[in-house]
């Protein structure tokens, strides 16, 4: 178990070398670790009041109790008065859409299925676990290397433990990847991490978001209707089984979804290499998605 280490101690034992990425709440750098000659990523915190601090120690929290080699490893956590620094193990492979897009990748439905079922084992066992990530996203899942389909989910910022029969309501998240329950403020369970697995595999086959509206109240709105559909030509050489697939997680009734082992189960996921549609995808709309996002920052 990682507890908080005194903040001094992290310059003895690590370099910081070059920054690696930035979200709402951390830097992100990569370091060097002088005992081992190992590198990780440290992310680093700014913890102006208390309940900053508070926030960091449920995510060390969470953490501590998730071990899978699909979700990102937590190896130290150091303290000072002003930050707080998470040391975890380092993944080279870049963000997941940004390496399906690259020149050297073709993107094809036998990936999406690869992908996902990843995405489905490292929920599945948070799932286990009674822990929700609640800000599953295509930011936060990660490839290991960049020349494998090891993927990994990084970021429990936002994850919580669901303790038994106490309802829990939140109201954060992202936009387009959050579910109907959370808009209405109605109470939340594991299967609300479904919906995000169900919005992501939509946007993976086609790079369009199906509910994006033109404002986020729009948005909302689309999503509480629970909507959308394949009418765009981009999902003519989609299987049918894949829109199944994201048909039996985009359900407004959190209950009705496909759970994470169900999903793996799904007739999609589940089938042989030699049966899977190997046709290349078209990325141009996944790229304009990817930029999109960028600029949401
Ligand atoms: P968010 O705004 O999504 O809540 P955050 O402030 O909690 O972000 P992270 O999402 O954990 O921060 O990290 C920010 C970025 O840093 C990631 O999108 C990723 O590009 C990079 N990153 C995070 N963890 C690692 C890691 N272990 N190895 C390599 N890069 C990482």
């Amino acid at each position: 178990v990682v507890k908080f280490e005194d903040g001094s101690l992290f310059a003895q034992r690590f370099e910081r070398l070059e920054e690696l990425g930035k979200g709402r709440y951390g830097v992100v750098h990569r370091i060097w670790d002088k005992t081992n000659e190992k590198e990780y990523a440290a992310k680093a915190v700014r913890c102006i009041k208390q309940q900053d601090k508070d926030k960091v120690a449920q995510e060390l929290d969470i953490m501590n109790s998730l071990r899978h080699p699909k979700l990102l490893q937590l190896v130290a956590a150091y303290e000072n008065p002003r930050d707080v620094t998470l040391v975890l193990e380092l993944i080279t492979g870049g963000e997941l859409f940004e390496r399906v897009v690259a020149d050297d990748f073709t993107l094809t439905e036998r990936d999406c299925i690869l992908f996902m079922r990843q995405i489905c084992e490292g929920v599945s066992y948070m799932h286990s676990q009674s822990v929700v990530h609640l800000d599953l996203k295509p930011e936060n899942i990660m490839c290991t290397t960049r020349d494998s389909h090891d993927i990994k989910l990084i970021d429990f910022g936002l994850a919580q433990k669901l303790s038994g029969d106490q309802p829990v309501r939140v109201m954060f998240g992202t936009p387009e990847f959050i579910a109907p329950e959370i808009i209405n403020y109605e109470p939340i369970g594991t299967q609300t991490d479904m919906w995000s697995v169900g919005v992501i595999c939509y946007v993976l086959l086609s790079g369009l978001s199906p509910f994006m509206g033109d404002n986020d109240a729009e948005t909302f709105a689309n999503i509480t209707r629970a909507e959308f559909d394949f009418d765009d030509g981009d999902f003519d050489s989609i299987s049918q089984t894949a829109k199944d697939f994201i048909s039996e997680l985009l359900v407004k009734r959190k209950e009705d979804r496909l759970t994470a082992e169900e999903c793996l189960a799904h007739r999609w996921m589940s089938q042989e290499d030699t049966e899977m549609n190997k046709v290349a995808l078209c990325t141009d709309k996944l790229k304009k998605f990817i930029i999109r996002r960028k600029w949401q920052f």
